[in-house]
């Protein structure tokens, strides 16, 4: 049996010798054979440098490095290419998912699972984080057909199997906590308490993080087009009655001509309503065109395996 372990570094140079200590150690004390398949995300911190020094020390790593930083779901995408373990587990380098954690979830693997789940019970992130975590993963799962577990992030062990699956989705949107999730399986799930970012500072800042919760959203739910058409039938039907009402109005008592700012403010507000409409059916049009595109996910540029 063999643990691979898929691992994107943007800018890490501060963290990489505290990861591989812990993790390595880990990952030894198990007994099984190993690999760490290593993504650089187009580091300008001399980050791959510091990976490949560290082959010398850790055969079993895999290093590649990317021509420029194309966001952690590309570098996911990547290692989960690359890996060819019987089990994958991505992991942050930030030792924010314990690696202690393993042992447990390979316990579960043995055990038939072929998914297991590491959901945060808690996290020490901060009020804002959490907050909006919480938002948004009770969002994306009203809106979305497939269910995305709430509070379970990239770090999970997968069978090879479920690799597989996951690896034929070409979709160039990398939403990877859906596309994770899509191929399903037997799961299992286990609870840790996720601790903050030991060494650097983050490298998501809150702008990617929510491009990343909007992608996810537009690219596994159709439900704001289902509202459009929602809110577009609901005026279209009560002006409708309106309309009736208006026409008959004449003969039963009298038209009072004044009417300015309400007609003002039906056309400010149509007019509001037709424009978010289009954006958001735009936003659905740009995804099309950026999937016909078919550009690649990510380019490497050297790769020492
Ligand atoms: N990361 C990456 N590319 C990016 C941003 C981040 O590969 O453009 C990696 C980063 O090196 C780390 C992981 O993604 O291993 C998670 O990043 P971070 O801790 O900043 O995110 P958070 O924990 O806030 O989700
Ligand atoms: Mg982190």
């Amino acid at each position: 049996m063999k643990i691979s372990i898929v691992t994107p570094f943007f800018n890490e140079s501060e963290s990489i010798q505290f990861y591989f200590e812990r993790l390595v150690s880990v990952l030894e004390s198990l007994g099984h054979a190993y690999e760490i398949v290593c993504v650089d995300d187009g580091s300008e911190d001399g980050t791959f440098e510091i990976l490949v020094s560290y082959k010398v020390r850790f055969p079993q790593l895999k290093c590649i490095k990317f021509s420029r930083n194309f966001g952690k779901e590309a570098a996911l995408t990547c290692g989960l290419h690359h890996a060819t373990g019987d089990v994958v587990i991505p992991m942050d380098c930030d030792l924010q998912d314990p690696p202690e954690l393993l042992e447990s979830m390979i316990e579960e693997w043995k055990k038939g699972f072929m998914v297991v789940n590491a959901k945060r019970s808690d996290r020490d992130e901060g009020l804002m984080k959490s907050v909006s975590a919480r938002f948004f993963y009770k969002l994306i799962n009203k809106l979305s057909d497939s269910n995305i577990p709430e509070n379970v992030g990239d770090f999970r062990l997968m069978d090879k199997r479920v690799v597989q699956a996951v690896n034929q989705l070409k979709e160039k949107t990398r939403f990877m906590k859906g596309i994770l999730s899509w191929p399903g399986f037997k799961t299992a799930t286990i609870t840790y308490s996720r601790p903050s970012r030991m060494h650097g500072k983050p490298k998501q800042n809150y702008l990617k993080l929510f491009a990343l919760a909007f992608d996810g959203i537009v690219s596994f739910s159709d439900m704001p087009l289902k509202v459009i058409v929602g809110t577009g039938f609901a005026i279209t039907f009560f002006s409708f009655l309106y309309l009736i009402f208006i026409v008959l109005r004449p003969f039963f008592m009298e038209i009072d001509v004044a009417g300015y700012s309400s007609t003002i403010a039906i056309i400010l507000f149509l007019g509001g309503m037709n424009m978010l409409s289009i954006g958001v059916v735009g936003i659905f049009i740009s995804k099309i065109f950026n999937e016909s595109k078919n550009r690649p996910i990510y380019v490497v540029e050297t790769e020492v395996i």
